[in-house]
């Protein structure tokens, strides 16, 4: 038999195994070395944020589950889990609505909301990890911010344009 340590775990001995490992397996892993159970319904609602790759609000996420999987109380209190151990993200919207992503490798990514649509595109951006950088260096310990854009989408400029047209005479 061999002893299982978490040193001599694979899933926690470098970035040759991870990059075969399944985002499932990862967020298992994640689980595993916080001390937590791998239950039901903590992979049927982590396969469903994999799966949207997006950000999803808790009745979106419930919705995803088969019927049995569990309550949306369940839903709530499993994401309550994996936001504390930076397994999701929360994103705030300006409807005010907390939506959840999936955060697998830590990348620092934003959001651009449309103000017409509501449609979510990501941005791919570190700006700021220096001021993250910087309060740690100061000593803050656990910094998180939250940063949202917002703007009105090419696809709805196109629609508004088109529909009355001297909007974009006046426009500056
Ligand atoms: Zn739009």
């Amino acid at each position: 038999m061999i002893a299982s340590t978490p040193s001599s775990h694979p899933l926690g001995s470098g970035k040759e195994f991870s990059r075969s490992a399944s985002p499932i397996d990862l967020a298992c892993a994640r689980l595993k070395s916080a001390g937590l159970r791998i239950t039901q319904p903590r992979v049927a609602i982590l396969e469903a944020l994999i799966r949207r790759n997006a950000p999803a609000s808790i009745e979106q996420l419930h919705r995803d589950l088969a019927s049995d999987a569990c309550d949306l109380v369940t839903v709530y209190r499993c994401l309550a889990v994996f936001e504390e151990l930076g397994l999701v993200r929360r994103c705030f919207f300006h409807n005010g609505a907390g939506l959840y992503e999936i955060n697998l490798d830590d990348s620092h990514h934003y959001h651009i909301v449309c103000k017409s649509c509501g449609k979510v595109e990501r941005i791919d951006a570190a700006l700021t990890d220096p001021t993250e950088r910087m309060l740690r260096e100061r000593g803050y310990d656990q910094v998180t911010h939250l940063v949202e854009f917002f703007g009105v989408c090419p696809d709805c400029r196109k629609k508004a344009t088109e529909s009355s047209p001297a909007a974009v005479i006046s426009a500056p």
